[in-house]
């Protein structure tokens, strides 16, 4: 079986569902220049627990877990099957590698991961596994996580890391309020976003994981680091060494970068995925 390449991707705000917008042209191509896995394992920053949980059910939920967007987006589904068999064998991956893995067969997908998902993988015909972030704990726990998961890229398993390379909530509101949402993206956020490409390029998976002291704004950045746990997850599942699949800024400062780890062979079918578009 092909190994498949991990993948962080920027999911955005909701409305990346059904508005265009260059990040959602260019997940809607990604799907189709990857080999069909047989399951997805994605890790959402949006489902924080205080240990790695991941979604054991066999019909796990779509949950809109956002409140005042518009009405199109709460009817949407995503109704992908789960996969209890690939929780078990990622929480004992986990547990092997000295982490805590907890199974929950009641949680659901958040937006997170269906909104990337469904513009990548439409037909929702691929098991979907969601696990967690925990926020209270550092990128170097992430890494853990991702290496210790790593096997799975060998048995068709495609690992997702769903977050933002940049996210600060309260710059992007007031960005709106300032009536300057298209305007281009703000030097702050293109600064990390310059430093975290050096890194990745690189494969300073260890300095990536200090990100917080030695990159430049990285707490504008990241005010909270939910959002860019997934990429130290899946870099570490990627073994560190990635490429820029895309990048764009929506609201001035919320970068909507993707990476594959490792991913020339990615970036040359999304080239050629775009070209057929
Ligand atoms: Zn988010």
């Amino acid at each position: 079986m092909r190994e498949l390449p991990s993948l962080f991707v920027s999911h955005g705000a909701p409305t990346v569902a059904v508005e265009p917008s260059p990040a959602r042209d260019f997940l809607a191509g990604l799907g189709r220049s990857l080999p069909r896995p047989r399951a997805i394992l994605c890790m959402s920053a949006h489902f924080e627990t205080d240990q790695p949980t991941l979604t054991s059910g066999a019909h796990p939920a779509t949950i809109h877990d956002f409140y005042g967007f518009p009405e199109e987006l709460y009817r949407l589904r995503y109704p992908a099957p789960g996969s209890p068999e690939l929780a078990e064998e990622a929480a004992r991956l986990l547990r092997e590698a000295g982490l805590v893995a907890t199974l929950d067969p009641e949680a659901g997908f958040d937006h997170g991961t269906w909104v990337p998902l469904l513009l990548m993988f439409p037909e929702a015909d691929i098991p979907v596994v969601q696990l967690s972030v925990q926020p209270h704990r550092d990128a170097a726990h992430h890494a853990r996580i991702g290496r210790a998961l790593a096997p799975l890229r060998r048995r068709g398993v495609l690992i997702l890391g769903s977050g933002a390379l940049t996210h600060n909530l309260a710059e992007v509101m007031a960005r709106l309020r300032a009536g300057d949402g298209a305007g281009g993206p703000v030097a702050w956020a293109e600064a990390f976003a310059r430093w975290v490409e050096d890194r990745i390029r690189s494969g300073d998976l260890e300095g990536l994981c200090r990100y917080r002291e030695l990159a430049p704004e990285a707490v504008r950045a990241h005010p909270t680091e939910e959002h860019l746990f997934p990429l130290h997850m899946a870099a570490a599942a990627g073994g560190g060494r990635g490429v820029k699949l895309h990048e764009s800024f929506a609201y001035g400062s919320l970068a909507m970068t993707v990476y594959a780890f490792p991913g020339l062979a990615v970036r040359e079918a999304a080239q050629e995925a775009a070209k057929v578009v």
